[in-house]
């Protein structure tokens, strides 16, 4: 059951339980309702991806109650700590190089090096933020394909009986996204234009690149092909038996006869195995190297709800390298 919570101080706290416990908690913020999960904890965050019913798992940006928290997390440049005296906390997201230590899950940054982070300006979101103590992972609670909720009532009608609670306070003042802007290369990238302006961003940054530079310019470059976990080994799909030589990547009852295993779900859950998938890639890969294995071979996993979005991810994971498919990930990356 969904409950709606109005933001007072005692909500906010009931709010901030859930989270901790791993609980999908939607809430406003100056932009849109955020769908909000423990950043922290895999399980948490495959509870999103469920939740939304996503075919693709793309990386969330972490909200933070301050900058100093966010910065904890990654490594800050110059600019960052300049774009954060001016936009933060407000609706400006940046990508920044993972600080090493930093406990943010792997389903939260798609297995990627960066993390994106944000300190939102919304009073209730703030005051969320500060009771958790933790990075709060966050994409706009609506269901895939669907428009971005403005107000409670919206992620009421669509996410009903899909979110723990929802933290309702009233209707958010920008209305639109985060601008989303990566700061992790030479020259910053604009990824998403949202609430903070180019020509706001400009006072600040100077040139910025814009996605047309990605579409036009970039299309294949090494920055965008490794824009997605990619493991050394091979990956074969849909492996219906393996061999010694191989390192097995297991959903259900396992097969025989692989020189190692990772069973996302021994159950054949699918949230269970969407939050062991990069944990278990890593892993696989990691060990399987040591181990003189050649090959990551995949078990099938069922083609709905959350099988799909780990196929897309194996997919990827398993198409010639180096990886083509950067119009998907622009895709995402800039959408
Ligand atoms: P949403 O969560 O739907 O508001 O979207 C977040 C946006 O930030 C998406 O466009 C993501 O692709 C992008 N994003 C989040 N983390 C990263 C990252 N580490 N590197 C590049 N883009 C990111
Ligand atoms: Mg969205």
């Amino acid at each position: 059951m969904t409950k709606i919570l109005k933001a007072d101080p005692d909500a906010i706290a009931r709010a901030a339980a859930l989270l901790l416990e791993g609980k999908l908690v939607a809430f406003g913020t100056e932009t849109v309702y955020g769908l909000g999960a423990l950043a922290t904890s895999n399980t948490a965050v495959a509870h999103i991806f469920a939740a939304k019913n996503r075919p693709r798992f793309n990386p969330l940006i972490s909200h933070f109650a301050s900058s100093q928290a966010a910065f904890a997390h990654v490594e800050p440049t110059d600019l960052a700590y300049r774009l954060a005296e001016k936009f933060w906390p407000g609706p400006l997201t940046m990508i920044l190089p993972r600080k090493s230590g930093s406990t943010i899950c792997d389903l939260a940054t798609a297995g990627l090096p960066t993390i994106a982070v944000r300190v939102p300006r919304g009073k209730t979101a703030l005051a969320l933020l500060e009771a958790v103590g933790e990075p709060v992972a966050a994409p706009s609670a609506n269901p895939s394909g669907r428009v971005s909720p403005s107000d409670a009532f919206h992620v009421l009608r669509n996410m009903h009986g899909r979110v723990d609670a929802i933290l309702d306070s009233g209707p958010c003042s920008v209305g639109l996204e985060s601008t989303v802007i990566d700061l992790s290369r030479e020259v910053p990238f604009l990824l998403r234009p949202g609430g903070i302006t180019l020509e706001q961003l400009e006072t600040i940054c100077g040139t910025i690149r814009n996605p047309d530079d990605y579409a036009t310019k970039l299309p294949s470059s090494p920055g965008m092909l490794a824009s997605h976990y990619a493991p050394g080994l091979m990956v074969r799909l849909n492996a219906e038996t393996v061999d010694q030589n191989e390192a097995l990547l297991a959903f259900g009852a396992t097969l025989p006869g692989a020189g190692l295993v990772y069973n996302l779900s021994e159950s054949g859950d699918l949230e269970e195995a969407a939050a062991r998938l990069f944990a278990g890639l890593r892993f696989l890969d990691g060990e399987g190297q040591r181990r003189g294995l050649q090959t990551i071979a995949a078990m099938p996993v069922p083609r709905h709800g959350l099988g799909l979005a780990i196929l897309d991810r194996l997919r990827r994971a398993a198409s010639p390298r180096p990886v083509a498919g950067g119009d998907d990930d622009l895709e995402s990356m800039i959408g």
